[in-house]
């Protein structure tokens, strides 16, 4: 097949470059500003279906998908047109609505774990919130996390874990106290061990675990077998609350989440993404004696001017309902194993040690010749050939997310013609990439 030729994008080039003056870095969330891949980051004048375009109008197959809120694709129609007619009445009222009650029953009815809910404006809300309530209610101050887990940039999680078992944390951010930190204990994600080891110890001092029951911030790491029942098991029978992260797996790896696919039932749960179809939104919620400590209820202060805005209902209601069709995640899921079956045979053609991990409609080739199965495992990879592949991708049109350690995200608007295009970009981008 012939190269294509190298896009031009002048145009991103100089808005990028006024971007950088007038905010840090030119970017208003770190990763897009293609650190990790290097090169110039393309500026998106708008996106339709599976595809985006650039300033210039360049064309790309989209698998950043904002990161996961796009289920749907982009400017679902459906979606689009909901959030118009809930703009015209207005854009916010400081009062509960209809939109919000609906939305939040259709959470509680698709998540039995989650019997009220609470809406806030971004994930990071959602877990920062969860975490103070789960704290409140047990009167324990330390929370466990797992390495390579993300949970939002609120302080307290904002944590990494040297090597080792049952590591105190130390703060992964400049502005971070150390005091918070080591509230913090993080241990590696999938090591079981590790965390019986820990509640045998300290049973008394954990208020709460959280997780990802799929880590998709490490790039794509499925729990091991039995590892969140384990943790069910053991934050139970120690009195501590679990915690499921599912902004990501919410919604997505099933219309009931992760925990209804590995039928685990955490305490609490938090959500973002696909519940706002691509606008602001976060929420968090579980069971009723713990949520029933939440203000005004009780003495737990959580609020927010903007929190359960009419229009992220919207958008959250649009998108659930068309996700309550089964054939929806059916469809999903085949175009996702396309899509891997399609890489690993590109992989396997290129001979490049590199291994892909799928979980539903997320996935991430890892540049490595081992398996990945924790952080350990997945910052083994060769982050140079990533950064290379992602380049050549982007020249052949394809738009993935600019680091080794973030999820590819398949979505409905994903035709199998865009799926063939693809795994044939991979093919020229992987020899290419070398
Ligand atoms: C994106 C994400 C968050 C943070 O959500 P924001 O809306 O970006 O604040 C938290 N947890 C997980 C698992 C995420 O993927």
């Amino acid at each position: 097949m012939a190269e294509k030729k190298r896009p031009k994008r002048d145009r991103s080039r100089e808005l990028f470059a006024q971007a950088r003056r007038y905010m840090p870095g030119g970017v208003s969330s770190p990763v897009r500003a293609f650190k990790a891949v290097g090169g110039e980051p393309v500026v998106i004048a708008y996106g339709l279906g599976s595809h985006v375009y650039d300033a210039d109008g360049n064309e790309y197959i989209d698998y950043v998908g904002a990161y996961g809120p796009l289920i749907l694709g982009h400017a679902e129609p459906l979606v689009t047109s909901t959030i118009v007619r809930a703009a015209a009445r207005g854009t916010a009222y400081g009062a509960t609505t209809e939109l919000e009650v609906e939305l939040a029953k259709l959470i509680c009815e698709a998540v039995p774990s989650i019997e009220l809910v609470r809406f806030v404006s971004s994930g990071t809300e959602a877990t920062m919130s969860a975490l103070r309530l789960a704290r409140a209610f047990t009167g324990r101050s330390k929370v466990v996390k797992f390495e390579g887990c993300y949970h939002g940039h609120a302080d307290g999680l904002l944590v990494q874990a040297g090597s080792g078992v049952a590591t105190l944390g130390l703060p992964d951010s400049p502005g971070v106290p150390e005091s918070y930190a080591t509230e913090t204990v993080v241990l590696p994600y999938n090591d079981l061990a590790a965390a019986e080891q820990l509640f045998e110890e300290r049973p008394d001092e954990i208020g709460a675990v959280i997780v990802e029951p799929v880590a998709a911030n490490m790039g794509v790491v499925t729990p091991a077998k039995g590892f969140l029942k384990a943790l069910r098991k053991l934050t139970s029978e120690a009195g501590a609350l679990l915690v499921f992260d599912e902004v990501i797996t919410g919604f997505r790896l099933r219309y009931g989440g992760a925990q209804d696919v590995f039928g685990v039932q955490p305490d609490l749960t938090c959500l973002g993404k696909v519940i706002g179809g691509g606008l602001p939104v976060g929420a968090y919620g579980g069971r009723r004696e713990v949520m029933e400590m939440v203000a005004p209820l009780g003495p737990v202060y959580q609020a927010g001017t903007l929190s359960g805005n009419p229009l992220a209902m919207a958008a959250g209601i649009a998108t659930l309902r068309a996700l309550q069709d089964d054939a929806a995640y059916e469809r999903l899921e085949v175009s996702s194993i396309y899509l891997e079956d399609g890489l690993r045979r590109a992989v396997a053609e290129a001979e490049v040690p590199a291994t892909v991990n799928r979980a539903g409609s997320l996935l991430t080739l890892f540049f490595s010749d081992r398996p990945v199965t924790d952080y350990a495992s997945a910052r083994r990879c060769d982050t140079k050939r990533y950064a290379r592949f992602f380049g050549e991708m982007l020249s052949r049109g394809v738009f993935l997310t600019p680091s080794q350690f973030e999820a590819m995200f398949v979505s409905l608007a994903h035709s199998d013609d865009d799926i063939e295009e693809t795994v044939e970009a991979a093919r020229g981008a992987l020899r290419a990439a070398g």
